[in-house]
């Protein structure tokens, strides 16, 4: 696989999306305090741009996931401490594609944590691989059936650092 020539998103796009999800998710929450779960490693550009535009009362807490190689399952690798008890918490994602993963963090947050809500936000979405229905409260952007990379996004742990997003394709 090599990279891309071309960009879905430029650093200016993102900053832009970034500046709106922050506002919406700022009005939603209204300074109720709120615990940004984020998953990692992929979602550390978004979390970090993300939760220094949010200006309310805000707490993190790291999650650790595997997403399985069969594609069914996923599991939790590792989860820093932190109380989520009647507590609003928001997944921070890199990319929803097929939901397992999504979907085994919230049903375990749920039995497990107890929060008082759950609402996702997911930089990418992609719809077309989708395999379970799980919600994306918070959408940066949706793409298309590729396999997208840069913005905190890796392919085989490389191509994170890029600001912007494009994808690989075969040689
Ligand atoms: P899901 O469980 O929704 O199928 O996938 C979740 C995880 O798979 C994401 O958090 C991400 O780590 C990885 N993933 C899925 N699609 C892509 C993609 O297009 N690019 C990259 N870099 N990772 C992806």
């Amino acid at each position: 696989m090599r990279l891309a020539t071309g960009i879905l998103f430029t650093e200016k796009q993102i900053r832009q999306r970034v500046d709106e999800l922050a506002a919406q998710i700022d009005l939603d929450y209204r300074g109720q305090p709120l615990v940004l779960c984020a998953v990692l490693k992929g979602s550390i550009p978004f979390l970090a741009d993300l939760m220094r535009r949010l200006t309310g009362d805000v707490r993190l807490a790291l999650i650790e996931m595997k997403s399985q190689v069969d594609g069914k399952h996923a599991s939790i690798l590792f989860t820093s401490r932190l109380d989520l008890a009647g507590k609003h918490a928001l997944i921070v994602e890199d990319i929803v594609d097929t939901g397992i993963t999504l979907d085994y963090l919230i049903k375990h947050l749920e039995v497990e944590r107890s929060p008082a809500s759950i609402r996702v936000a997911a930089f990418l979405d992609k719809p077309t691989a989708r395999k379970l229905d799980v919600p994306v409260n918070y959408r940066g952007f949706t793409v298309p059936d590729k396999f997208v990379v840069g913005y905190g996004l890796d392919w085989q742990e490389r191509y994170r650092n890029l600001p912007y997003i494009t994808w690989v394709e075969p040689e």
